[in-house]
């Protein structure tokens, strides 16, 4: 995937080198994007620029190794699984991937019981407000987002967490990262926990239409990030080459790669 012609960047950080870039030079597709939010807002039109959260504006891979510690401090699972117990306290983030399974495998794990216990122990703790506060920006994510508000844009975070049992983690974490909030801003998330990502996210595309003129939108989902170019064929699509399911989906050809973990 990362061999895509669009392929590139290194960080939202390389937008502040660009910034004082000569007036002649080719504008970086993010810095693009900060031009034609001043555009829109300027000839009167409402520029709504998309962002999923995770893996994508915050890194969840520090949540997942919390969960990780703490489980393998529990007695009853150290006496079960001492081996798995050790091992679980040896991945860190960049050891992260997608697949829970695939990360227990890749530390060494392959013990199914306890693969199945740490994925249940996992997985009634990941999607919470007390673990998400785990979560750090991705690096300059914030800052990025602050100049799109600042130049005109309503931000709309669509984000797949849970509105039930994340909501206030989600707005602490907003806060906390300094990202906009209030008014101009959005921010819609699932409300059944049940539900499927892409369906939710399908379903939130009109309302994003009522806002304004979408300009932009950022994923780390292949799948969904074509969702949005599909209904918004006028926005720029920003792909976050981070950590994303095993859904066969490529982003589409015309989406900027912005290579982060
Ligand atoms: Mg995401």
């Amino acid at each position: 995937m990362r061999s895509l012609r669009h392929s590139v960047l290194t960080a939202y950080l390389t937008l502040a080198a660009l910034s004082s870039a000569p007036a002649q030079a080719i504008p970086h597709p993010l810095l693009g994007l900060i031009s034609h939010t001043e555009y829109t807002y300027g000839k009167h039109e409402s520029p709504v620029i998309v962002f999923d959260i995770d893996d994508t504006l915050l890194d969840t891979r520090f949540r997942t190794v919390r969960i990780f510690n703490e489980l393998a401090s529990v007695p009853e699972f150290r006496l079960a699984y001492p081996e798995e117990a050790r091992r679980l306290t040896t991945i860190w983030a960049p050891q992260v991937l997608y697949s829970t399974e695939g990360t227990l495998q890749r530390a060494g794990i392959t013990n199914a019981a306890a693969i199945a216990a740490i994925v249940t122990y996992w997985r009634e703790r990941f999607f919470s407000d007390f673990y998400s506060s785990e979560d750090i920006q991705l690096p300059d994510a914030s800052r990025y987002v602050n100049q799109l508000y600042r130049s005109g844009a309503i931000i709309v975070y669509l984000t797949g967490r849970p509105r039930e049992t994340m909501e206030i983690g989600t707005r602490n974490a907003l806060s906390r990262w300094r990202f906009p909030s209030g008014p101009r801003t959005a921010l819609l998330m699932k409300p059944d926990a049940k539900m499927d990502d892409l369906i939710f996210k399908r379903n939130a595309l009109e309302e994003i239409a009522l806002m304004g003129n979408v300009i932009g939108a950022f994923e780390n989902e292949p799948a969904n990030l074509n969702l949005l170019g599909a209904r918004f064929p006028e926005a720029e699509l920003f792909f976050l080459d981070t950590i994303h399911s095993p859904r066969p989906d490529l982003p589409t050809e015309k989406s900027v790669w912005i290579n982060r973990y």
